[in-house]
C-alpha cells in the first residue's frame, strides 16, 4: 500500500486527515511544525504525539521530498539546484542572496505548454504538472541545504517567487495549496507580500486567484500591443491585453494590492521608446511597479539582450510618466540560471 506524503498535506488537510483516523484536529498543526519548521521526517522523533500515533504515521504516512542531485553556484552567490523527482523527471530551483534579501525562485510544473519564444523552459514542451509536495518541497529542501545543521532558520528565505519552470495558474489548486504553506505561521510564515505568484496572463484563474489568497501578483507582460505580444507569447491570442490588462485592474480595487509587470528586454524587439509609450499607457489605470529585465541568451534563439543605454532610456520614459520602474540585476547568467534559461537539462 503507498503512503501518504504528509508533505502534500495543508493545515486544512491534515486537520481532516487526523479526524478521520479518530485524532483530534490539534495535531495538525504539531505536525507541520514538525515537518516544515524543524524539518523532521522520522515521525518517531515526532516526541508531542502520542507512541501510537507515531506508530500509525510511521506505517501509513512519508515526508518526502525530491531529491537535490545537482548544485551550481554562480560567481554573485546565485545557486541552481537541480532536483529529481520520483518518476526521474527533474527540475530547477534558484536561490537568491542579497544582503539581507534571500529570494526562491521556484518552478510549478516540469516544462511548460505556453511556448514563450524567449524561454528556454517553453522550448523543452510540457510533461506534467507538480504536485504539491514537489512544490512545497522545493523550499523544505532549500531551507534544510541553507541550514545544514537543519535547525529552524527559514529566514534565510524571505521571498519566494513562482518564477522557475513553468506557468504557476495552470496547477492552480497545488500552487494555491503551497502558497498556503509557505504563509503558514507553523510552515515557514512568510509575508503575503513576498510571495509572489507570476503568470503569463490567464485571466480566470489572475481573478480567481484575486480572491482566493492575498499573495503578490507578477504579471509577464514583455510587450506593450497584442501583435508583438502575441508573437512572443501565444496565450496573448487567448487573453489578449485589453482583458488582461482588466483582469491586473480587478486586483487594485480594495485599494491595497499592486502588480508587478515583469518586462524583458530584447534588443530591436521589445525596447523602443514607442513600445515605452504603449506601455504607460497600458498601464495608466492601477499601481503597477515595473521591472526591466536585461534579456539572457537562451540558446537556439536569434533574440538578443537590449543594450544598457536603451534599457536606460526606456526606464526614463516610464519614471517621467510616473510609474515606479527598475531594471532588474540579472543573477545568475553565467550558470542558465537567469529568467528565461530554466530547462531542466541540470548543472
Ligand atoms: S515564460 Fe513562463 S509561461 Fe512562458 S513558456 Fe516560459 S515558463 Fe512557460
Amino acid at each position: 500500500m503507498s503512503k501518504d506524503n504528509l508533505l502534500n498535506f495543508t493545515c486544512s488537510d491534515l486537520e481532516k486527515f487526523f479526524l478521520d483516523m479518530g485524532e483530534k484536529k490539534y495535531r495538525a498543526p504539531q505536525v507541520i511544525k514538525w515537518i516544515h519548521q524543524i524539518g523532521v521526517t522520522d515521525f518517531a522523533l515526532m516526541t508531542n504525539l502520542s507512541l501510537t500515533l507515531r506508530d500509525y504515521l510511521s506505517q501509513h504516512s512519508e515526508v518526502k521530498a525530491p531529491e537535490l542531485i545537482k548544485e551550481l553556484i554562480a560567481e554573485d552567490g546565485t545557486c541552481k539546484w537541480l532536483m529529481q523527482l520520483e518518476d526521474g523527471h527533474s527540475i530547477e530551483t534558484v536561490y537568491i542572496p542579497e544582503g539581507s534579501r534571500g529570494t526562491l525562485c521556484i518552478s510549478s510544473q516540469v516544462g511548460c505548454p505556453l511556448g514563450c519564444s524567449f524561454c528556454a523552459t517553453g522550448m523543452m514542451g510540457f510533461t506534467r504538472d507538480l504536485t504539491v509536495a514537489e512544490i512545497i518541497g522545493q523550499l523544505w529542501l532549500a531551507v534544510r541545504k541553507l541550514s545544514p545543521d537543519n535547525t529552524t532558520r527559514t529566514h534565510v528565505i524571505t521571498n519566494v517567487v513562482f518564477m522557475g519552470m513553468g506557468e504557476p495558474l495552470l496547477n492552480y489548486t497545488n500552487v494555491l495549496k503551497s502558497t498556503e504553506l509557505m504563509l503558514d505561521d507553523n510552515a515557514y510564515g512568510l509575508s503575503k507580500y513576498k510571495v509572489t505568484v507570476s503568470t503569463c496572463g490567464l485571466v480566470p484563474e489572475m481573478l480567481l486567484l484575486r480572491d482566493q489568497s492575498e499573495v503578490a501578483l507578477a504579471v509577464s507582460l514583455h510587450a506593450p500591443n497584442d501583435e508583438l505580444r502575441s508573437s512572443l507569447m501565444p496565450i496573448n491570442k487567448k487573453y489578449p491585453l485589453k482583458e488582461l490588462i482588466a483582469a491586473c485592474n480587478n486586483y487594485f480595487k480594495d485599494g491595497k494590492r499592486q502588480v508587478t509587470i515583469e518586462y524583458i528586454m530584447l534588443s530591436g524587439v521589445n525596447d523602443k521608446i514607442e513600445h515605452a509609450k504603449q506601455l504607460v499607457k497600458l498601464l495608466s489605470h492601477g499601481r503597477y511597479k515595473v521591472n526591466l529585465i536585461p534579456g539572457n541568451i537562451v540558446t537556439h534563439t536569434d533574440l538578443e539582450p537590449s543594450s544598457q543605454d536603451n534599457i536606460d532610456l526606456f526606464r526614463q520614459v516610464l519614471l517621467d510618466a510616473g510609474i515606479n520602474t527598475i531594471t532588474r540585476k540579472s543573477r545568475g547568467g553565467d550558470i542558465a540560471a537567469a529568467c528565461g534559461q530554466l530547462a531542466g537539462e541540470g548543472c
